[in-house]
């Protein structure tokens, strides 16, 4: 799948607290082994008991979409191009607190709205330190 956003567009730095949510293909966030609270983005220390110890945890990857926007004017003049585009807050059906940006990439077929059902899909592109390719999550309407 090619990127929604320009190929000169910034990637995501990767780290150990991000590879699995941009690597895996998944959606996969860190939970909290002490009170299974999701950081997301994750954080060093859990917001519900203050721990630090961490697992990783896999969603279903549906959901609604919880806010959007559509964006018009290209912020960077590397977005010429890419305008108008659909940037949505998709809440996960298996995790309701943990709200997943992205762009919504059949929004021109789609009767945009809060709630419109959403499922997650991946446009890999090689990582240019040459690790494990990026995998950035996007939406398409879920039927
Ligand atoms: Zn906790």
């Amino acid at each position: 799948m090619s990127r929604q956003m320009p190929e000169s567009w910034v990637l995501p730095a990767i780290n150990d607290h991000t590879r699995g949510f941009f690597t895996s293909g998944k959606i996969q966030v860190r939970a909290c082994t002490g009170c299974g609270t999701i950081e997301h983005p994750p954080e060093d220390v859990c917001h519900g008991c203050q721990g630090t110890s961490f697992e990783d945890r896999e969603l279903a990857g549906k959901g609604h979409v919880y806010s959007h926007t559509v964006i018009h004017h290209p912020v960077h003049p590397a977005l010429k191009d890419a305008v108008p585009y659909t940037v949505v807050l998709v809440s996960l059906d298996d995790a309701p607190e943990v709200r997943i940006t992205g762009n919504l990439l059949d929004a021109g077929n789609a009767d945009l709205r809060i709630g419109l059902r959403v499922k997650a899909v991946w446009e890999e592109v090689p990582d240019p330190s040459g690790g494990d390719p990026i995998r950035l999550p996007q939406w398409v309407v879920d039927e």
